[in-house]
């Protein structure tokens, strides 16, 4: 089956009793048993529901993989796979990660006594360096946020392979409509479907997605014993969402392309990071592990300070400043005064995020729309 053809089949039948093409919604927290052990499948909803069956089978088709288990989060997804870690062991992570990633690795499990260090993973050099005789686990996260850096997934699992290391992909920023990481060698991949698998920008959800029958094991443990399940009506709003999936990103990646040409082109913007300019440093390694270059584009001014771009900000109006991605509508934000407030201004400099930095995420609205708001905004500076 090919990519658009899953986002519709994946896993999905009509069901049973009714027919009904559509996944019902099964509002239970429990289900009658015939005689003590005797049932259809299912015992308990923290364990089983079957609306989240059906969102697991579909995200199990979408990334490759053998299994997938749906949570309540992206970031419940991520403390799950981390809570295979035992104290002493280590992680090399992506530096320019995900501000939620690096709470949760700094400020929950390091206190537990697991190690992380935040690598540059731009070279192969720096991510053999990484290594110590105790990491178990390398964490990737590419195009990676806000500063849209490129990891090479096949070279870095590769690495973590020879020295018995999981490798895991948030690839919450390209989706499985452009990046299959399983396919590149990663054991696990783990996804906010918050993002572009649901789409729309209304609902919170997770998944980690591995055809390890070790790791599957582990994580429907943990849902089972500790919890963190999405609900059955997000799990719907999940699977409608991903039906459109790759018609959404075809268009937004469309739409990013032409506004990171017009972004290059404008007098008074500076540098604009976007994987599919020749120049980016990550664009050969995009062009051969993802389909398309994605539909997020960052960009400084040429004049690089905090006032200007919340000055640009505030112009806009269909790019609407919030936190967040990979919705059907563009949304613009301001990570050295939002999601990278708290990291002190020399830090921030050093790994390249200017104070005018500004990230977008390019929606499916009119293309000639989305220029002109940004032409005015630029044109009022
Ligand atoms: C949003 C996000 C997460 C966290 O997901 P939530 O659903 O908000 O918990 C993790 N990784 C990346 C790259 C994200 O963008």
């Amino acid at each position: 089956m090919q990519f658009n053809t899953k986002t519709i089949h994946s896993g999905q039948q009509p069901e049973e009793t009714s027919g009904a093409v559509m996944p019902p919604v099964f509002f239970t927290s429990t289900y009658a048993q015939e005689a003590p052990n005797v049932h259809k499948g299912h015992e308990y909803a923290r364990v089983t529901n079957p609306t989240r069956t059906a969102l697991e089978k579909m995200l199990a088709g979408l990334e490759d993989a053998r299994y997938a288990c749906a949570f309540a989060s992206g970031c419940a997804a991520m403390d799950a796979l981390l809570k295979m870690l035992r104290p002493g062991d280590h992680v090399i992570a992506t530096n320019d990660i995900y501000g939620g990633s690096y709470r949760l690795f700094k400020e929950v499990f390091e206190p537990y006594g697991i190690r992380f260090s935040f690598v540059d993973m731009s070279t192969i050099e720096n991510i053999r360096s990484g290594f110590t005789p105790d990491t178990k686990m390398v964490w990737i996260e590419t195009p990676t946020n806000p500063l849209l850096n490129i990891v090479d997934i096949a070279a870095t699992a590769d690495e973590a392979r020879k020295r018995n290391a999981v490798t895991v992909v948030d690839n919450t920023f390209a989706s499985p409509a452009l990046q299959l990481p399983l396919n590149l060698g990663a054991d696990a991949v783990v996804h906010s479907t918050t993002k572009y698998l649901g789409g729309h920008s209304d609902l919170i959800g997770g998944a980690v997605c591995t055809s390890h029958d070790a790791i599957y094991e582990n994580l429907t443990f943990q849902t089972k014993t500790t919890g963190a399940v999405p609900g059955p009506m997000d799990c719907y709003l999940a699977l409608r969402g991903i039906k459109t999936l790759a018609l959404r990103v075809q268009r937004s990646c469309e739409n990013a392309r032409m506004i990171a040409d017009f972004l290059k082109d404008h007098p008074k913007t500076g540098d604009v990071k976007y994987p599919g300019h020749t120049d980016h440093p990550g664009h050969e390694t995009a062009r051969s592990q993802m389909k398309d270059f994605g539909a997020m584009v960052s960009f400084s001014l040429k004049q690089d300070d905090i006032g200007t771009a919340q000055r640009f900000m505030s112009n806009t109006s269909l790019f609407t400043l919030a936190e967040s991605l990979g919705g059907v509508e563009s949304l613009i934000s301001h990570p050295a005064s939002m999601t990278h407030a708290s990291i002190p201004k020399e830090v921030r400099e050093e790994a390249g995020l200017k104070d005018s930095l500004i990230r977008l995420s390019v929606g499916i609205e009119d293309l000639d729309d989305l220029k002109e708001d940004l032409q005015k905004a630029l044109e009022s500076l």
